[in-house]
Order: structure tokens, then C-alpha cells, then sequence
């Protein structure tokens, strides 16, 4: 998943991509109508030249928090190697549209989208799913364990997800070298003591 010659991702990826992690993060700790705020701040992103306020549809029957959550199983699919698959999302039966899929010219972006299904979730996972095909060349998986995020680095060859991360693993490298462990020459002394004492 390494180009590091590709050009950076538009601005507009980076920030909807910013949205993600941040309903990555922080959505399940959210109530009902911030997280219906930042899917829809999600969609405005993605789809600049159709502003439809999606609000009463997502605040029905905790949908926004069903969106949450599948993008969060999915992100972690994705980062352990899995398919991200499109969640099942006919849990409430009302306006569930059959799923449609295609594609169509963008003329505002010059560029071919994909569109099918106007369900608002449907196309939330589209957009996600374009989003993370486009941002692909950058996407990393952070290296210290216990974080694992999913991040877009700066730097081909950067590792960690940000300073923090990248600051812990430093501390935990230098507490560890400060332990008093017994050098290989020392270790290997003692262990030779230990062959003659047992010889005599
Ligand atoms: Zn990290």
C-alpha cells in the first residue's frame, strides 16, 4: 500500500478522512446528534455540490449510531488485512431501498463517481468506500501496539500515527534501556564460573 512518489491526497480526501477517524475515535461516545452531525459533515465533504440535509433520517431508529459502528468493525477489517464489507443495513424495515450500484460522470469534479442507492447509509458507505480507494497510496497502519489507527502520513517512511504515539514508543525504548539487565559479556563470564565451579 506504499507509493511514496504519489502526489499528496486533495484536500478535500484528507478532511473527510480527518471526519472518519474521527467517528473512528470518538463515535460511539457520542450522542445521537453529534454523530448525525459529523456523518453529514462527512457527506457534505464527499459530495460538495449536493447539500441535502440528511438529519431526520439518520435520527430515526439509531441509525447514525448503526453507521458508527459498522464503520468501525470495518476500519479494523481493513487495518487486520479483512475485507471491509457493506454492512447488511435492513434492520428496520421501513425505506429500505433495494442496493444499487454504478457509476456516473462528475462533471463538477471531472471525474466518474459511484452512485445507485439514494438510502443515505448506502451512500455513506459508497463514499467511504471511494474515499479509502483514493486514499489508498498514503494509507498506513500505526506501529505501536496497543494504537494500530489507520493514518495518511506525511512522510513515506513514517510509522507511527502521530507525534504522541511516536513519543511513547520512544519513552518505552528508553525506560526499557535503562533497566539493569546483564550485559552479553557479563552473562557470558558468569556463565563461564558457573561450567568451572561445576567442574570441580
Ligand atoms: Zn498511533
Amino acid at each position: 500500500m506504499t507509493s511514496g512518489k504519489a502526489p499528496r491526497p486533495k484536500t478535500d480526501a484528507q478532511m473527510g478522512f480527518d471526519l472518519l477517524m474521527e467517528l473512528y475515535d470518538r463515535g460511539q461516545t457520542l450522542d445521537t446528534k453529534s454523530q448525525v452531525e459529523l456523518v453529514n459533515k462527512f457527506l457534505a465533504v464527499r459530495e460538495p455540490g449536493r447539500q441535502v440535509p440528511r438529519w431526520g433520517f439518520f435520527l430515526k431508529a439509531n441509525r447514525a449510531e448503526r453507521i458508527v459502528n459498522a464503520l468501525r468493525e470495518g476500519l479494523d477489517d481493513l487495518r487486520d488485512r479483512k475485507p471491509f464489507i457493506r454492512p447488511a443495513l435492513a434492520i428496520d424495515i421501513t425505506n429500505v431501498e433495494t442496493f444499487q450500484d454504478g457509476i456516473v460522470w462528475d462533471q463538477l469534479h471531472g471525474r466518474v463517481a459511484r452512485t445507485g442507492s439514494r438510502d443515505p447509509r448506502h451512500l455513506f458507505f459508497t463514499r467511504v468506500f471511494e474515499l479509502l480507494t483514493e486514499v489508498a497510496p498514503w494509507l498506513h497502519v500505526c506501529q505501536r501496539e496497543g494504537c494500530r489507527r489507520l493514518f495518511l502520513f506525511q512522510r513515506p517512511k513514517q510509522i507511527y500515527c502521530s507525534d504522541s504515539c511516536a513519543q511513547r514508543v520512544r519513552m518505552a525504548r528508553f525506560l526499557k534501556q535503562r533497566e539493569p539487565a546483564p550485559s552479553a559479556h557479563r552473562q557470558s563470564r558468569r556463565d563461564y564460573a558457573q561450567r568451572r565451579a561445576r567442574k570441580k
